[in-house]
């Protein structure tokens, strides 16, 4: 079934590596087949973060360091690279100007793209597992009644059809003319 207001189809933000772009600092994506398959039924718009900030590809790799409520993300072993600021202002940004979504759908795990499962690495040692990406984090705030969700979490049917059911529903809010 083809989800439209109108002629026009609800939209779903995504992260670009799970749609098979090669976006990922190594060169790689990280296509996601049941996410891909949502473009049967949606307009799905991919976003890059750290492509959008300027990191070219081949990168150094970034994590998240410090404290889990408000991490920094910093090179791995290029300990001079600091994205912290420009990763929230992107996501802020993008909030703004992606236009009407419907919902997100979150790369887990990345320090950029995760909503609930980064790695956090603590001052003092250890790891903190249930961080948020600062991509995430920014436009998340900016967006706070958007259905999201982790491409992981779309692997069970169950929680699958629960997240298209609020973008559904998020659409529905809205009339022809504005989406
Ligand atoms: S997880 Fe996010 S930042 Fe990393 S490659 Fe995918 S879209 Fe880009």
């Amino acid at each position: 079934m083809d989800h439209r207001i109108g002629k026009i189809r609800l939209r779903i933000g995504v992260s670009a590596c799970l749609l098979g772009e090669a976006v990922r600092y190594d060169g790689t994506d990280k296509r996601d087949a049941t996410v891909a398959a949502l473009a049967r039924e949606f307009e799905l718009v991919p976003v890059c973060p750290e492509m959008g900030i300027g990191l070219g590809v081949p990168r150094p790799p970034i994590q998240l360091e410090g404290d889990p409520t408000a991490p920094r993300a910093v090179g791995v072993s290029l300990r001079d690279i600091d994205v912290t600021d420009a990763l929230l202002e992107f996501g802020a940004r993008s909030a703004r100007e992606l236009g009407e979504l419907c919902g997100f759908v979150f790369k887990g795990r990345s320090p950029s793209c995760g909503v609930n499962s980064t790695p956090v690495h603590l001052a003092g040692g250890g790891v903190h597992r249930g961080g948020r990406g600062l991509f995430a984090h920014a436009f998340m705030a900016a967006r706070p009644d958007l259905p999201v969700e982790e491409n992981d979490s779309l692997a069970d049917p169950q929680r699958r059809e629960e997240f298209l059911r609020r973008v559904r529903r998020f659409g529905n809010t809205r009339s022809p003319d504005e989406a």
